[in-house]
Formats: C-alpha cells, structure tokens, sequence
C-alpha cells in the first residue's frame, strides 16, 4: 500500500505501541480484536479514557488513509461501547484526537480520547 507523504514513519517503541505488547501495564477498560482502551495516566475529567487502534497508525490521518475498513468500523464502535459501559450515554462526552505537531499531538500512535463526568467547556482552539 502507498503511504501518504508528509507523515513521520510509525516508531515502535512509542508509549501506547508498548502498553499494546504489555511491556508497559495499563487500567485497562476494554479490549477486543480491534481496539484497547484504558484510562489516561493524567486524566482532564473525572472520566478520561483513551482509546487506541490495534494496528500501527500514527495518527488519525495515518488511520483514515491506511486502516482497513474492518478496523475503521471496528475501531469506532469500540469508542462507542467504552462511552456506554463507562456509563457515559445519558450525561454526554467528548471525543477528540490530536494529530501531528498543529494538533497538539504527544503520543505518536493514533488515540481517541473520550472525557467525561463532568461538564467540559466550549470547544475553541
Ligand atoms: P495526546 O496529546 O497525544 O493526544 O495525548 C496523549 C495522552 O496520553 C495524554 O493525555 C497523556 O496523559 C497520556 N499518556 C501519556 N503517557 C501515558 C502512559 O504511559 N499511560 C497512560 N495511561 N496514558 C499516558
């Protein structure tokens, strides 16, 4: 598969891709065949998970281009049930994902992260 330009090459030994080989433990919250999700070392709300494909993507530009269409469909209805075996569903959440350098992004190994448990404030860059 042709990789898109621009994107730094995907580093193996990036923190989440080593919480994926269990080199690193993690409050883990949900794993299936596609998706591990686990609660973030620095949480922002009383409810901050994160959310992280299986596969070896950067970032979400990386996922979108490259991720199999079993793993897109996979990955995002495994946000979807964290969100509702977390409890979240009646109050609300927010999902959001940095990506690159603009975006804020620390943790090259594309991640969702899902805040909840309190009221978050507006959205503004
Ligand atoms: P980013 O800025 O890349 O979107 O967010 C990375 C997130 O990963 C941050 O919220 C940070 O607290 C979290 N994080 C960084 N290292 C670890 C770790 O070793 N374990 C867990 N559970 N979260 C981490």
């Amino acid at each position: 598969m042709t990789r898109i330009t621009g994107l730094p090459p995907y580093d193996p030994q990036n923190i989440f891709a080593r919480i994926l080989r269990g080199e690193i433990p993690c409050k883990r919250v949900h794993e299936d065949e596609f998706a591990l999700a686990f609660h973030d070392i620095n949480p922002q709300t009383p409810v901050h998970v994160l959310v992280i494909p299986k596969g070896a993507y950067v970032s979400h530009a990386d996922f979108s281009a490259h991720a199999s269409d079993a793993e897109v469909a996979g990955f995002w209805r495994a946000v979807g049930r964290v969100a509702r075996d977390l409890g979240l569903e009646s109050a609300g959440y927010r999902i959001l994902s940095n990506m690159g350098e603009d975006g804020g992004q620390e943790v090259p190994h594309f991640h969702v992260h899902i805040f909840g448990g309190r009221r978050v404030g507006r959205m503004v860059p």
